[in-house]
Parts: structure tokens; sequence; C-alpha cells
């Protein structure tokens, strides 16, 4: 039987790092300049959530897929690799 994403989600383990490696570079346009929040439905790891008017980035949830750099409209997220040692860690199923 096909796994669901949450069942596949625990062949991964992440060790994440204190700070995060993605950054809104400004707020202000995620709420004025950007219909629908994109980054919330493109994101795999379900890292972008909206709540009131302001984006939470729930970087230790990250899968690396880069997505990001290249799917926000506005050019607004700040993405770099985890430092050595941290981010996602896949394994064998
Ligand atoms: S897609 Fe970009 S501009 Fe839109 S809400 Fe996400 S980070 Fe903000
Ligand atoms: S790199 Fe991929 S998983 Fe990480 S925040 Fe961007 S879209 Fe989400």
């Amino acid at each position: 039987m096909a796994k669901t994403i949450e069942e596949k989600q625990y062949l991964v383990r992440y060790k994440a790092d204190k700070k995060s490696h993605l950054t809104i570079l400004n707020h202000d346009k995620c709420a004025t300049e950007c219909e629908g929040q994109i980054c919330t439905l493109f994101c795999p790891g379900d890292v972008y959530k909206w709540e009131g008017d302001r984006m939470f980035v729930g970087y230790e949830g990250c899968h690396e897929c880069g997505s990001c750099r290249i799917g926000c409209p506005n050019d607004n997220i700040k993405w770099e690799y985890p430092k050595g040692g941290h981010g996602i860690v896949f394994r064998l199923a």
C-alpha cells in the first residue's frame, strides 16, 4: 500500500540549527503584495504558516528542496543551506 506523505516524512529526520537558514526579507510584502501567500502552498515541508497578517517560518522542517528560491513571486525569501552538520538527514526505507 502506498505511504502517505506523513509516513514518508518519518523516513527523514532533522538536526535543526539554532539559527534559521530562511529569512523573510520584508514581512510587509507578504501582507500587501502577495495574493494567496503561495509559499504556504508550494513548500513540501509545510514551513510557511500565514497567521493573522504575518508569516511564520518553521525552518526546522525544511527539506532543502530550494523551491522557495524560485517560487516566491516577490523574491522575498533569503535561502541558504543550513550550516554544515545541520538540516535534513535522509535514511533508507
Ligand atoms: S510567497 Fe513570498 S511574498 Fe508571498 S507570502 Fe510567501 S514569502 Fe511572502
Ligand atoms: S527549501 Fe523547500 S522545503 Fe525548504 S522552505 Fe523552501 S520550499 Fe520549503
